[in-house]
This record gives C-alpha cells, structure tokens and sequence, in this order.
C-alpha cells in the first residue's frame, strides 16, 4: 500500500493556482526527494502532505486513507524545517522529550525514545547540554531526534542542511541516511537544491517545475535518461 498518494491535487492560494494536478505514489519505506527551482512549490507539497494547508482539490491519502478524514496531528507525519527552533531553556533531553510529555505518554516510554533517539543520532553525550552550547549541525540533528521520538510514519524534511556549512552538510547528510536505514518502514520525503544530498539520498527523486511534476526516477534513470534539458540541468547530467 502506497504510504503516501496524491491524485490530481491542486493547490491554490487565492486565485493563484501553485500546483496543478498532483499525481503521485510514494511507497512506505522509500526515501523521495524533491527538487526543483525557488518556488515550483515543494515546499507546499510536503505542507500538504503534513496537513498544515488544505488541499484545493483532488485526493490525498495517507497510509491509503483520505487525508481529510485524519487530523494533522494523527497522520503520524513529523516535519524538520531548515531553521531548528529549539526551546534555549531547556537541555537537549527536554527538547527531544517535550512533545511526548504534552501527549501525556508515561516517563518511562519517553525516555526509552528519547535514548534511541539519542543514539541513532549520535547526541548521547550532549543530553544535558543546552542548546546554545551546541554546534549548528549538532542542533538540527536534536531537531530531527525530536521527530524521530514521535516515531512517525512519514518524515518530512524541507532542506534541512541549508543553513549549515559545507563540512557540517556532509556529517549531517551521512546521518540522514543512516537514519533512514536505522527506520526502515519510515518514509522520508526529503525536499533539496542540492545536486549531491538528492542523488546520495534519493531511493527516487521527483523533479518539480512550476508546480508540476517534470520527471520521476531513481537516481541513475534521471541522469542516465533525463527527459528533457531542465531534468537533465537539475541533476547534472551530461545531456
Ligand atoms: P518552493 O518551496 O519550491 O520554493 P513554495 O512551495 O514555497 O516553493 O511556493 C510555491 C508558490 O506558492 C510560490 O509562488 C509562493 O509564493 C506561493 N506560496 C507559498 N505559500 C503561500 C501562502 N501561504 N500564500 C500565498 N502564496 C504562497
Ligand atoms: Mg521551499
């Protein structure tokens, strides 16, 4: 069953039409990324997916159901955004552990998550550190451990590397990938401008022009058989 499906979906603002007849499978367990110039819209796709903006029309189903008839807060989706608004106050266990506690779940579950979260993301040592203390590329790996306690089904993240340098990226990126493979069943849709984080991630990458889908393919298809020279200018292949 597909983890995340969208049909014909549009998307409006006003009078303004930004995507025009979405048609799209994604599998439980894949990782997708998204690319695509400043403003085609993949930004408002994933906050689709995450139920933070209606739909205008057309379907989306999450986990094969109708997305209308999930509340956002139970379609089991966390989202990491490129700014990682940590609470200053509190040390990094807290941070990882607030939302948990918000649901009322008992302490001993959260710490058990928050501990695995920890680990996946090599943050163990830092629990009880604020988060000023932190390097940047440190902070948004608390920022996805976070998401990663909410154990969610489907993760989205909206360039999550953009706002760190080129070193950091890297590390960051190689624990991105090691997280996926540590939540197999979950599934990540990752949007990038990044030519290397889409093509190391990327079980398939979606690429995206004007609110439209230009090209869907794995890696190797889109650069060994991009359709036309946008794709093939998006992912850098010789055509
Ligand atoms: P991307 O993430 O690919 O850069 P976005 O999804 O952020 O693109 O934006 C796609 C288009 O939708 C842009 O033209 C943008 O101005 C418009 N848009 C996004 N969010 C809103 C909003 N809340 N209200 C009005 N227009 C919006
Ligand atoms: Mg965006």
């Amino acid at each position: 069953m597909a983890s995340v499906s969208l049909s014909r979906v549009t998307k409006s603002f006003g009078a303004h039409e930004v995507l025009h007849g979405i048609d799209l499978e994604i599998a439980a367990g894949e990782f997708v990324v998204f690319v695509g110039p400043s403003g085609c819209g993949k930004s408002t796709m994933l906050r689709v997916i995450a139920g933070l903006e209606e739909i205008t029309s057309g379907e989306l189903r999450i986990g094969g159901e109708l997305a209308n008839r999930i509340p956002p807060g139970e379609r089991g989706i966390a989202m990491v955004f490129q700014s990682y608004a940590l609470y200053p106050h509190m040390s990094v266990y807290d941070n990882m552990a607030f939302g948990l506690k918000l649901k009322g779940m008992d302490k001993g579950e959260i710490d058990r998550r928050v501990r695995r979260a920890a680990d996946m993301l090599q943050l163990s040592p830092y629990l009880d550190r604020r988060p000023r203390s932190l390097s940047g590329g440190q902070r948004q790996r608390v920022a996805i451990g976070r998401a990663v306690t909410r154990d969610p089904l489907v993760f989205l993240f909206d360039e999550p590397l953009s706002n760190l340098d080129a070193a950091l990226r890297v590390a960051t990126r190689i624990e991105i990938a090691n997280l996926s493979t540590a939540m197999p069943g979950t599934t990540m849709i990752y949007v990038t401008h990044d030519q290397v984080e889409a093509m190391t991630l990327a079980d398939r990458i979606v690429v995206f022009n004007d609110g439209r889908i230009e090209q869907v393919g794995t890696p190797l298809e889109l650069y060994e058989r991009p359709r036309n020279m946008f794709v093939a200018r998006f992912i850098g292949s010789p055509a």
